[in-house]
């Protein structure tokens, strides 16, 4: 666990200003996380609404938890007030039920879209064509209780650099068409979260002002 310090210490010499470290504590326990708070870190990424659920009342009130894995419809009501961000809405219907639930729980919610460019590996997330006809459709105009404050992606997982950076340009690209339309009227849509342990530099590079690290900090997860 010392080493978990450390890492948060040397990470923050290393990110230039204005990236945000989200640090990835999904199958790591509440002590270890601890540890990074205790380093200063106040941003957590989970993955699995029952773990965030049980991690929230044992952990400090000012920690900012973002949802970062595959949400399922039918777990939304229970996460609506209590993240800081959900980066990870894959469809327009999960998208539609977070916004009832937050409508309905009075309170806003704050999403990233996620966007599907690595083919062969993820299944989730839109694809890009998809995403910007959701933007220029202008399906976002009808919710009432949720902020779409940018978009999320991931790259292949390959030690191909040119082919990591490839989708990490793919995922800016599209970020930037949807930022720089004026004529959408979007405000404050200005998150483009991309990067994890081993490429969170040539995300970085290629625009990225939201890392999410989890193995270089916590180490190996135990499944
Ligand atoms: C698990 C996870 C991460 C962290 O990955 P590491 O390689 O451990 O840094 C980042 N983003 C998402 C969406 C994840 O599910």
């Amino acid at each position: 666990m010392a080493s978990i310090r450390e890492e948060i210490l040397k990470l923050k010499e290393e990110i230039p200003e204005g990236v945000t470290l989200v640090a990835v504590s999904k199958f790591h326990p509440a002590e270890a996380i601890k540890v990074a708070y205790d380093a200063g870190q106040r941003c957590f990424g989970e993955s699995r609404v029952q773990e965030l659920l049980e991690k929230i009342p044992i952990l400090p009130d000012d920690i900012r938890w973002h949802f970062i894995g595959h949400l399922q419809t039918n777990k939304v009501k229970n996460i609506i007030g209590k993240t800081s961000l959900i980066e990870s809405v894959d469809t327009v219907r999960l998208l539609d039920l977070i916004d009832k639930e937050s409508a309905k729980a009075a309170t806003i919610t704050r999403v990233l879209l996620q966007v599907h460019v690595a083919r062969e590996e993820t299944k989730f997330g839109f694809l890009p064509e998809e995403l910007l006809e959701f933007f220029l459709s202008r399906r976002f105009e009808s919710l009432k209780a949720t902020h779409i404050c940018g978009i999320m992606g991931m790259a292949s997982n390959t030690d191909e650099e040119e082919r990591v950076r490839r989708d990490f340009k793919e995922i800016y690209s599209i970020f930037r068409t949807v930022r720089d339309d004026h004529s959408l009227g979007l405000r404050g849509f200005d998150i483009v979260s991309m990067g994890m342990s081993g490429d969170w530099k040539i995300a970085v590079q290629e625009g990225s002002d939201m890392i999410r690290i989890g193995t270089r900090i916590f180490g190996e997860r135990q499944y």
